[in-house]
């Protein structure tokens, strides 16, 4: 026969490893009542475990959409299987903050979660067991790489697949609410020849250069984008052809009375800009987009470092 002794040190032992694991541990019963909380809880929330067990769930997760919470526990209850929410369904379902020293890269914990079904000893599933893992690291380290799949490496403005997903998307919502967007096409002029002078790694300053005053310039809510070598676009999102010309003449003007200095070399450049409102309903993005672009050509047609207005040019 088996020492009872050797069990309860058993038990002991594994109680220890419950309340110290580096993940959240809650089980609840089918009152949703819960009855364990566990160290990583209490350290996170602050929450002692007397504090929580005899409590319902649904008050411990405020944040967490009754519904939801519901509909999860009831499908784990009756079908006796797993249930999941991983981090990108739902960033988390406690919101604690990540304390993270070293690596600290977000504010708060991202979570990965799972329903365990827990059976007693005659096989009906009484319990859940809610269990929490912090993958803020590696959400953290996917959103970046992510986001630096939209970004032009040498501007970090969007690049043209990203920047044109967004205006496909401000092309929809304008025609949708009837207001009014504006595209600006923006082309250095003769900038083959600031490369040709003074150098491709001057020329790459230029650009740098040229980003940051459109990032200054730029409300929240514009998009900027590197649509080509030397070639930008920026929506002004709300805004009418006027007043676009307005800003498009402000960001031309302090273009040209900027000064880049590259190895001792002062460089100036120009731009030529188009501009054109978002076209009527029938049409699409592409159609936008050709209207500024033919509004730069005309520009650069008629003397460079200016800006056009679709609208004012006549097509023949
Ligand atoms: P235009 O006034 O008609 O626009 O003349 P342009 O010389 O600006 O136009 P063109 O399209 O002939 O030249 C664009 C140049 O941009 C050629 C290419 O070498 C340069 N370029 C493209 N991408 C980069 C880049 O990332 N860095 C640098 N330094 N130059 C680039
Ligand atoms: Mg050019
Ligand atoms: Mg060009």
């Amino acid at each position: 026969m088996s020492d009872p002794t050797d069990s309860i040190g058993e038990l002991h032992w594994l109680l220890g490893i419950i309340q110290n694991v580096d993940v959240g541990l809650i089980v609840i019963d089918r009152d949703c009542t819960i009855r364990l909380w566990n160290g990583f809880m209490e350290n996170h929330s602050g929450k002692q475990p007397g504090e929580v067990t005899g409590k319902s769930i649904f008050k411990l997760l405020p944040d967490v959409p009754s519904d939801w919470l519901q509909s999860r526990l009831d499908s784990v209850f009756l079908l006796k299987n797993s249930a999941f929410s991983t981090w990108q369904q739902r960033k988390n379902i406690i919101n604690f903050k990540s304390y993270r020293p070293i690596t600290g890269k977000s504010e708060t914990m991202y979570q990965d979660v799972t329903f365990l079904p827990l059976s007693a000893i005659n096989g009906s599933i009484d319990h859940v067991c809610i269990i929490i893992y912090d993958v803020t690291e590696m959400a953290v380290d996917e959103l970046t790489l992510a986001e630096m799949g939209r970004r032009d490496g040498l501007t970090k403005l969007l690049n043209r697949t990203a920047w044109e997903d967004q205006l496909s998307s401000e092309y929809n919502r304008a025609q949708r609410s009837g207001s009014s967007s504006v595209l600006l096409m923006l082309d250095i002029d003769h900038f083959k020849q600031v490369n040709d002078s003074y150098g491709h790694q001057a020329g790459d300053d230029v650009l740098r250069t040229l980003s940051e005053l459109i990032r200054e310039t730029t409300r929240g809510a514009d998009i900027a984008g590197r649509y080509g070598d030397e070639e930008f676009a920026i929506i002004l999102t709300d805004t009418d052809e006027e007043g676009a010309l307005i800003y498009a003449e402000r960001l031309r003007e302090m273009i040209a009375a900027t000064t880049v200095t590259h190895n001792q070399q002062n460089i100036q450049f120009t731009v030529s800009i188009g501009i054109a409102e978002n076209p009527a309903i029938g049409s699409d993005h592409s159609q936008w987009i050709e209207n500024a672009d033919n509004a730069l050509y005309y520009a650069k047609e008629h003397g460079r470092n200016q800006s056009m207005l679709h609208s004012s040019i006549s097509l023949d």
